[in-house]
């Protein structure tokens, strides 16, 4: 019997929807998935078997259900490295940022309720909108990806959302929102709801300006969004936190699962945060090749979107999927977001970009 998705009682809105996901393909040079290309230096990996081998001596017993030790030491790095203080009662910590978005649209959003965000951005947003059964309204930005402020502000005048959510520096475009601007959108969320302004700043490490985490000062409701995932290097360890005013991290405890945050999860994700130097080193690398890509792709003759993040957004083409084609049969992966006349490359190892900066040659003839 032929039996798929289609034939089960699935919720409506699920129905005919495809999960997120870029390929996984085996290529020479992957640049699609905004991943750091250094792996852990080898201290990293031997501080972090000797924290998982404690930790597995007490795997008969369940986590720290608060990981207050993890948001201790989370503290204390945005602390450290925005010179605004935070302590573990401002952090709150999941399973990569993806799960600290979801709690907070379970908390804040909901049937019967909306969320906003400024697209092109990051699609995850309107999938966890939907995933939990809010309301998804796409919000308008300028033709150069800036944040259309004034449309944004009547959006959310006519809209009242519940959630607005601001990337910055913005994925998949790499501009970075001025504080002006989100200090602009959280009156107008206040002012329309009281609502909750998320701003995720997954990349925020690798951008020239500096978090808006001082903004949360006298704002409970603003929440910023961070993970290990990028800077830190550790994709594959799915470690998101989030700061904001103690209510928040109150409001989440309603939805988080009971013992979320595996006793492995949190050893590996402090061992990480004991090399917060060497990372961070490799992060000045990343955006000194970041900065590299930028100019040698305008040298190229393509149009290059301004970069705070550890990706560039080129084009324009006429035929943004086929000039992909011919960049993967050079062996590099990058992505394509489906923006007409547009492609976005992760920044590598030098060699990698290299690789890439190789390979982009061959599609200057599709630049419209
Ligand atoms: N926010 C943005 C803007 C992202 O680009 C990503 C990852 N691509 C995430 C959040 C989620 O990252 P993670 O779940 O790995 O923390």
């Amino acid at each position: 019997m032929n039996f798929g998705i289609d034939d089960l009682p699935v919720r409506d809105e699920l129905r005919g929807k495809s999960p997120y996901g870029a390929p996984q393909l085996d290529v020479p040079v992957r640049l699609n998935t905004n991943e750091n290309p250094y792996p852990l230096p080898e201290p990293l990996v031997e501080r972090i078997a000797e924290r998982v081998r404690e930790a597995a001596r007490n795997l008969n017993r369940y986590p720290d259900r608060d990981a207050v030790e993890l948001r201790t030491r989370l503290a204390e790095y945005l602390t450290d490295t925005s010179g605004y203080e935070v302590g573990v009662a401002n952090v709150w910590a999941a399973n990569g940022s993806n799960e600290v978005l979801q709690q907070l649209l379970q908390t804040f959003g909901g049937p019967g309720r909306t969320a906003i965000g400024f697209e092109p951005s990051y699609s995850m947003h309107a999938l966890i909108a939907r995933g939990t059964g809010t309301g998804w309204i796409s919000g308008p930005r300028h033709e150069d990806f800036t944040i259309d402020l004034a449309a944004a502000e009547r959006a959310i005048a006519e809209n009242r959302p519940d959630v607005v959510f601001v990337t910055t520096p913005n994925n998949p475009t790499g501009n970075a929102v001025p504080p002006e601007t989100v200090l602009a959108l959280y009156e107008a969320a206040q002012a329309a709801g009281p609502s909750m302004v998320i701003v995720d700043e997954a990349y925020i490490e690798f951008s020239h300006g500096d978090s808006l985490l001082p903004l949360l000062d006298g704002r409970p409701n603003l929440v910023i969004s961070r993970t290990m995932s990028k800077a830190f290097g550790a994709a594959g360890l799915r470690l998101g936190y989030l700061a904001a005013h103690p209510a928040v991290v109150d409001a989440v405890q309603l939805v988080r699962l009971p013992y979320h945050l595996s006793a492995v999860t949190q050893a590996t994700a402090l061992a990480a945060l004991e090399h917060t130097g060497t990372l961070l080193g490799y992060v000045e690398q990343l955006k000194a090749e970041r900065d590299r890509l930028v100019s040698e792709l305008r040298a190229g003759g393509f149009e290059v979107v301004e970069s705070d993040a550890n990706f560039v957004q080129f084009g324009r083409f006429d035929d943004a999927h086929k000039a992909w084609q011919r960049i993967l049969d050079r062996g590099v992966l990058v992505r394509d977001n489906g923006i007409p006349g547009w492609l976005r490359v992760s920044a590598g190892t030098p060699e990698e970009n290299d690789a890439f900066l190789d390979a982009v040659r061959d599609v200057k003839c599709f630049v419209g």
